[in-house]
């Protein structure tokens, strides 16, 4: 069933406030790594232990920003889509994605079973071992 205009307002709306909110953060992650260098952080105590914290903080950083930037780009994608109106239509079978999954997962190029599938076969670098 293909969405309605209503639903594709809708979440194109939310793709632009998703969006607008990731910029901000990634800003904010870009000063706060400006104001707090890995070196200030580890050097600011000589105990090993304190270093491998902040080695640990600065990979976290990285993935949090990592994770903002992929999802960023994946909204970008969305939005691109969505001009040329193929948001909504499954990549890989061309089914319409439901308005539901859209809905929590605006960047979903997909549909259930495609991304099952996908997920399966493709252990890509998004994938943690964690
Ligand atoms: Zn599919």
């Amino acid at each position: 069933m293909a969405l309605t205009p209503q639903q594709l307002q809708e979440l194109r709306k939310r793709i632009l406030d998703r969006r607008r909110q990731l910029a901000i953060e990634l800003r904010g992650d870009a000063e706060r790594s400006r104001e707090e260098p890995y070196g200030t952080l580890a050097g600011a105590t000589h105990d090993s232990g304190d270093e491998s914290v902040a080695d640990l903080l600065a990979d976290l950083d990285q993935a949090e920003l990592s994770r903002d930037l992929a999802e960023l780009r994946d909204l970008e994608v969305a939005r691109m889509r969505m001009e040329g109106g193929t948001y909504g239509i499954c990549t890989d079978c061309g089914t319409q994605i439901g308005y539901e999954r859209l809905r929590v997962n605006l960047g979903a190029v997909r549909c259930v079973a495609c991304q099952t599938r996908y997920e399966k076969t493709h252990a890509g670098p998004g994938t943690r071992a964690l």
